[in-house]
């Protein structure tokens, strides 16, 4: 809802501002951080294109260029420079235009993801579109975002405590070593989760 709420005064004539959202980029991706970050209720700490992965919406700069440029499509009117995308060739009919303009902001939604995002959020979530639980809770997103309880984390973001698991490995307690190897949650582990399997 509050997505739906601030992403539709973002949309409102995006066509007239489309341009800019490029070099508003950063402004644009605060804001959506902060929602995503509520609407999964993640750590402040996870970065934007992991949160907004995790939370299920998609990038809002991205959505405003889509919506922008869709209009300028169907109305003829000439696309303003100061984009930074590879666009499709507006020689398409509107139709096709507009699937090839979705596929290009996917891309490199993902590949900012790609760029932006832990190796271990990569690992859970391979790709933007990846469908997620709808119902997904607080614990799970804290798990794919590899912030949160875990030692090496709160110890990485100052907390008194040691990063090492006190499972007697001697590893560090990270979300990778809880959910992959860790002896304390042996059983029960789903084989998808044990490290020795591709
Ligand atoms: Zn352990």
């Amino acid at each position: 809802m509050l997505k739906a709420t601030i992403g539709a005064i973002y949309r409102y004539a995006c066509s007239v501002f489309t341009h800019r959202a490029e070099a508003n980029r950063k402004s644009i991706e605060r804001i959506d951080r902060r929602i995503a970050q509520c609407c999964r209720r993640l750590y402040r700490t996870v970065g934007y294109y992991p949160a907004s992965v995790i939370s299920g919406s998609t990038s809002l700069e991205l959505d405003i260029v889509y919506q922008g440029l869709k209009m300028c499509q169907r109305k003829g009117w000439p696309i303003m420079k100061g984009l930074k995308l590879s666009l499709p060739d507006r020689a398409l009919d509107s139709k096709n235009y507009v699937g090839a303009l979705k596929k290009c902001l996917i891309l490199e939604w993902h590949h900012r993801y790609e760029l932006r995002s832990s190796q271990w959020t990569r690992r859970m979530i391979s790709h933007v579109q990846i469908s997620l639980p709808e119902d997904m809770c607080f614990f799970l997103a804290q798990a794919l975002s590899g912030h949160g309880c875990f030692r090496q984390y709160r110890h990485r973001i100052g907390k008194p405590v040691s990063p090492t698991c006190p499972c007697g490995t001697g590893e560090d307690e990270s979300a990778s070593h809880i959910f992959e190897n860790c002896p304390r949650f042996k059983e029960g582990r789903p084989c998808a989760l044990k490290a020795e399997d591709p």
